[in-house]
């Protein structure tokens, strides 16, 4: 109908331009009215042939729109314009960084949905000017407050393979939820709670990485004192580690991508960034080892070595974010302490919480985290 519509509205057009009648309004009043009247609401955004021209500046900052003819423009009227943008394309700009286009994409959608949702204005007019055949709007752009959520987003998802895309072994481990609230760990992260949001947790789903997230993000800020969530024996403090270029980082992970998941290497040499893990022993749950896991450090503590025991409560580290991407072009962005426990017996190993659902899940969870 609406095709229809269109090529009615061309026709009509195309008739007064050619017949120098563009500027007796009334006939196209007239004809108007009576298509709006047959429900051809489409007619009064038909004024200009075709949608405006616009132009987005380089920093982010304006759009530009021209429009074909000088014209009164109502606030409606300047409010159908800003929905002519195409949201998907035009956010992509801010996930420059993904090299996986269909991501991009995703993660612009899910960013204008934001927006619409919480009905957040991004863009304020600030100058009409006009010639002769055109008038051109230009509206500040809040770069700002897209740019923060654009960063949520890479947080979450913007990195396909800073996390594990792999469960620890195919079978798990043979354990039970009973087995697990027995559990007493204490917060790695003084004064940083549990995150309640999913993404953070594990089974977190990556569609677009085909993956999961095995551990937790503990959102604490860059330079937090982490500690040992129970008394244990450190196995590996990568005390030496040094970021590779984000070049040569992207490269790992793109062969990541391509072979479906992240191997071993580049999960625990490249992504988890300088990290300690520590052995718990196999008394907390019978027959089974207990391992810990802090990731993206930006410090490990000199005493902390292979071997060192080490006390529940004791300080081991700061958190930052080595490994992610932020890390490795230099910048204090998206630190976090990205924590995990792994259960391990003959059957196989697990990751805490792997495949329970999210409120069995986090209920487990604030079960047995204390501070
Ligand atoms: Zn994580």
């Amino acid at each position: 109908m609406r095709i229809l519509q269109l090529f009615l509205n061309f026709i009509i057009i195309y008739h007064l331009i050619n017949t120098q009648m563009i500027l007796k309004n009334w006939i196209f009043y007239i004809i108007n009215l009576t298509l709006l009247l047959s429900g051809c609401a489409y007619l009064s955004y038909s004024t200009y042939p075709e949608p405006p021209t616009y132009h987005h500046s380089k920093d982010l900052k304006t759009v530009t729109f021209n429009l074909p003819y000088n014209n009164q423009l109502s606030g409606e009227r300047i409010d159908s314009i800003l929905t002519t943008l195409p949201g998907r394309l035009f956010y992509t700009n801010y996930f420059e960084e993904i090299s996986d286009d269909s991501l991009r994409a995703e993660l612009s959608r899910i960013m204008k949905q934001e927006l619409t949702g919480q009905q957040i204005n991004i863009y304020t007019l600030a100058k009409v000017s006009s010639t002769k055949t055109s008038t051109i709007l230009t509206f500040s752009e809040d770069s700002l407050t897209l740019k923060k959520i654009a960063d949520e987003l890479m947080f979450l998802y913007g990195d396909p393979a800073r996390e594990s895309l792999t469960s620890l072994s195919p079978n798990g481990a043979n354990i039970t939820i009973e087995e697990l609230k027995n559990l007493n760990l204490l917060l790695p992260c003084a004064g940083v709670t549990l995150p309640k949001r999913a993404n953070l947790l594990p089974n977190a789903p990556r569609p677009y990485r085909s993956g999961i997230h095995r551990g937790i993000d503990f959102p604490a800020s860059y330079g937090s004192e982490v500690r040992s969530v129970l008394d244990g024996i450190v196995i590996q403090a990568t005390h030496g580690y040094r970021e590779i270029s984000p070049e040569l980082r992207e490269s790992f992970l793109i062969k990541a991508r391509k072979i479906g998941r992240t191997p071993h290497d580049v999960y625990n040499h490249i992504t988890l960034g300088r990290s300690i893990t520590i052995d718990h022993g196999m008394y907390l749950i019978p027959g089974k080892r207990i391992i810990s896991v802090y990731s993206h450090l930006s410090q490990i503590d000199d005493h902390i070595q292979a071997g060192t025991a080490v006390v529940q409560g004791e300080i081991i580290g700061l958190s930052g974010n080595s490994g992610t991407r932020d890390g490795s072009i230099g910048s204090l962005n998206n630190a976090h302490l990205h924590f995990e426990l792994i259960i391990q017996d003959k059957r196989g190993e697990s990751y805490l919480g792997q495949g329970l659902e999210y409120e069995e899940l986090y209920n487990l969870l604030t079960g047995i985290f204390h501070n």
